[in-house]
């Protein structure tokens, strides 16, 4: 064999993964960030190479690298019960007391009982099984159908993929399913009208779903799924009145409100809840990654009484609850959730991350006039950062010269992670970071965005 065919033999053959959202072109040609060690904020490579990881994980390592209560907690739980499963009224101690927490811990609403997953797609998932068989417990059978946003995103199971509204989750996977159907995304910026007040924006949305549910039937229609703060489809903070006129119409309708809290639960705002950011009072909620500060894979649905109540009896005809997964109520990943959420309470991480995410964002908000950027948007401990040429969401850059690539990859030089989607990049750091470690991130981001500025004027003068 010839070198160079011996080198595309290489290239051909990387990795034996199939790699969750990343093109195939980069699982052949492109060497994978393989990442070994991680401390606090950062993680390191398997070249040494230091990063503070901007994103946590998938926005999901609430408390860093190495919190030894919560490694703590997983041994302890290896040691005395690495396993028991939770079907047939058989549990484990940890699981029963983990869920006690959360329905205690969620205050907007009254919750009754939780149902373990093992994600937040399984979590969404469990809800579309769950609203269906509540409502044929009441005798409502026709109500099926599942409102979801555009550009949300809920996971990748075919049901929680389904209820996103992004189409690299539909296009050639036979989806979205036809018992979803989708309404506005709540990002002003995007889709304002010209003219339009955020106020005015969120009543035409408003407006828009009563028009959808009286389209499809209020009826036929089961549940509006929600983040309180869409997160991986954007980042994009809802107008301050959003919920406030969303949930009414709800209501009116009959309508079950299911709060996706996989990324905004357990701080990332400055409160517990996004729901209690936004005073949402949801039927159903979802939960994942910060539950157990992603030390373990584990995912939860709370249920409120009115819905457990009926699905208990239901089930009675039925013989038993046909749903759960092996996993459901693992006891380590328990274990180490319960941990999770005495620390969240004893450190007050909601009341730290409210205290030092103002910092976060004005740091960076004040670089929003920068000529490639057209709008930094978040708050709490999260942002996105949208590159364009101006500031209106049309202003796009040509799409190969790839301006928001070549700004992560210059943090990745300055030594610092951040997540691409599309012309944005996104930041959800560790919830303990402190207001040096954010300075940090900041001279980081700057120098990125210098750097990108200089790319973007020599492309333009060159082309
Ligand atoms: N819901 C939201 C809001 C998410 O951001 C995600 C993942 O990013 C999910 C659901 C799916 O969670 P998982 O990846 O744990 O299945």
């Amino acid at each position: 064999m010839g070198k160079d065919a011996a080198k595309d033999e290489a290239l051909e053959q990387r990795h034996n993964m199939l790699s969750p959202f990343t093109a195939g072109w980069q699982m052949v040609k492109v060497e994978p960030l393989i990442i070994e060690k991680s401390e606090g904020i950062y993680v390191y490579d398997t070249n040494g190479n230091k990063y503070l990881d901007a994103l946590a994980g998938l926005w999901n390592n609430a408390l860093g690298g190495n919190e030894p209560r919560l490694v703590e907690a997983a041994k302890k739980q290896l040691d005395v019960l690495p396993y028991y499963h939770s079907f047939w009224n058989r549990t484990t101690p940890v699981t029963l007391e983990l869920a006690k927490e959360l329905v205690e811990m969620f205050t907007q609403v009254k919750m009754s009982r939780v149902l373990f997953t093992n994600s937040g797609s399984e979590s969404n998932d469990s809800q579309v099984r769950l609203v269906w068989y509540y409502y044929n417990a009441i005798g409502k059978p026709h109500k099926k159908k599942f409102i979801a946003r555009e550009k949300a995103y809920h996971g990748s199971t075919y049901a929680s993929a389904s209820l996103s509204g992004l189409p690299n989750l539909h296009k050639g996977f036979d989806a979205p399913a036809s018992f979803v159907v989708h309404t506005d995304c709540p990002h002003y910026w995007r889709n304002h009208l010209p003219g339009e007040s955020e106020e005015d924006f969120a009543t035409r949305l408003a407006d828009n779903l009563e028009k959808l549910i009286l389209k499809e039937g209020p009826e036929n229609i089961a549940a509006f799924i929600g983040e309180p703060l869409m997160a991986a489809g954007g980042v994009m903070p809802p107008p301050a009145t959003y919920w406030d006129k969303i949930q009414p119409i709800l209501k009116k309708y009959d309508i079950l409100l299911i709060a996706d809290e996989v990324v905004c639960a357990f701080g990332r705002l400055g409160t517990m809840f996004g729901c209690d950011y936004y005073n949402i009072k949801p039927d159903l909620v979802s939960m994942a990654k910060a539950l157990s500060s992603a030390y373990m894979p584990i995912g939860a649905v709370l249920v409120s009484e009115k819905i457990s109540d009926a699905i208990l009896k239901f089930s009675d005809q039925h013989g038993s609850l046909g749903h759960g997964f092996t996993y459901s109520g693992h006891p380590v990943p328990c274990a180490v959730a319960l941990e999770a959420l005495h620390i969240y309470k004893e450190r007050d991480i909601p009341g730290h991350v409210a205290k030092v995410s103002p910092h976060f964002q004005k740091g960076l908000h004040k670089l929003s006039s920068s000529p490639v950027i057209g709008e930094i948007r978040g708050t709490g401990l999260i942002i996105g950062v949208e590159f364009k040429d101006g500031k209106r969401p049309e202003n796009t850059f040509p799409a190969d010269w790839g301006v928001s690539s070549y700004f992560a990859d210059k943090c990745k030089e300055e030594g610092m992670l951040v997540r691409i989607s599309g012309d944005a990049i996104f930041m959800s750091p560790t919830l303990t970071i402190t207001i040096e470690e954010i300075d940090e991130l900041i001279t980081m981001f700057e120098k990125a965005l210098k750097a990108t500025e200089k790319y973007v004027e020599s492309k333009k003068k060159s082309g």
